[in-house]
């Protein structure tokens, strides 16, 4: 292994640990403190409230949304709130049913288990599950062949919080079995200022409300974006101005890092421009879009078209993604009809 690519992992590695280990003390603990999504925790706070003065463990939980909204958060407050302990793995972690059977084996009464991009679970696996969350039963095969038979454990009233960024690809019976459905949208400026000015505290960062602002508009309405966002301010406002961060000072170190206005970076910034210069604007499929900038699938649908979509950026349609005039504008482009929409839309009208 060559010297740059050691200290590339180095600071990777790093850079990882810096987040989690910050992530860790910025993670609000109870439902009190988690700021934002109110229809979400409304009902949550109602639901544990009601389940804790019965003395029974809360229902099933599913909570979808993009990703860095706050799912693991809401998960970790579940278990903090009910006074239980949490489990925490992903569907992709879970290769074995051996391994499930150990993880629902080894929880007691009440516990949480938390299984994030629940979605990516196998399916031989999450047939598992059914009996499991419905019934609190566990059936195993042991052995192999003529010899082996299924057994029955039963299980602990456990809790399970699942969490996806694709609610679509959760399978019907698999939904079917969460008693709550709870939904994270994108936070408005408000949330986002309040979540940073909390962290910012925690941090011992000086900030004023116009800083924290500024960085609010450029965080993708997105918790996880605004903490990483401040902590990078916070090192560009040490070195090159006083450490204080108040507007100007905020504005100067996102523009450094290439977040605009909107809070776009540069691959969101790519893939419209693409659409725009290569494919008119779309529609287009995403798989096309995919090759064209070389990011992955799922990663354009999990982690930039949904923002690009809330903000009005991108349409998703059945036949592709389509830029918006006010992406050309953002973009600088010239806003040019596109005349494969509009003549699709004359052949629907008059067919
Ligand atoms: P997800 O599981 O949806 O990817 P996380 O729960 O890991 O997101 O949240 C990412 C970070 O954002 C957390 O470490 C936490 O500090 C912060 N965060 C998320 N939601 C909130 C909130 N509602 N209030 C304050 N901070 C939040």
């Amino acid at each position: 292994m060559t010297k740059a690519t050691d200290e590339r992992i180095i600071t990777g590695v790093l850079a990882d640990s810096e987040e989690q280990a910050t992530e860790l003390s910025l993670r609000p603990k109870y439902l009190r403190e988690y700021i934002g999504q109110s229809k979400a925790t409304d009902n949550l706070g109602i639901f544990m409230k009601a389940a804790k003065s019965r003395g029974e463990s809360l229902d099933h939980v599913l909570l979808h949304g993009p990703p860095g909204l706050g799912k693991t958060t809401l998960a970790m407050i579940v278990a903090n709130e009910m006074g239980v302990e949490i489990k925490s793995t992903s569907g992709p972690v879970i290769e074995k049913s051996g391994d499930l059977a150990a993880l629902l084996t080894g929880l007691q009464e009440g516990d949480v288990l938390f299984i994030d991009e629940i979605h990516r679970m196998a399916p031989a696996i999450e047939e598992i599950l059914y009996p499991a969350m419905e019934d609190y039963q566990l059936d195993i095969l042991i052995g192999q062949g003529p010899a082996a038979r299924s057994i029955k454990l039963d299980l602990p009233r456990f809790t399970l919080v699942g969490a996806t960024t694709r609610a679509g690809m959760i399978t019907a019976p698999l939904r079917a079995r969460f008693g709550i459905n709870l939904h994270l949208d994108f936070y408005g400026e408000e949330h986002l200022r309040e979540i940073i000015l909390r962290s910012a505290k925690i941090l011992n960062v000086p900030i004023d409300l116009a800083g924290a602002t500024e960085i609010a508009r450029r965080s993708r309405g997105t918790p996880r974006v605004a903490n990483r966002l401040l902590r990078r301010v916070r090192d560009i406002a040490e070195v090159l101005h006083s450490g204080e961060i108040d507007a100007p000072v905020a504005a100067d170190a996102l523009d450094r890092m290439e977040v605009d206005k909107f809070g776009l970076d540069e691959v969101d910034r790519k893939m419209l421009t693409t659409i725009i210069e290569k494919f008119e604007g779309g529609p287009v499929g995403v798989s096309t879009i995919s090759a064209a900038i070389q990011e992955e699938k799922d990663a354009i649908e999990e982690m930039y078209e949904p923002y690009l979509i809330q903000i009005g950026f991108l349409n998703r349609t059945p036949r592709g993604r389509i830029v918006t005039r006010a992406a050309y504008q953002h973009l600088g482009f010239p806003f040019r009809v596109n005349e494969k929409i509009m003549l699709a839309e004359q052949n629907r009208l008059f067919s």
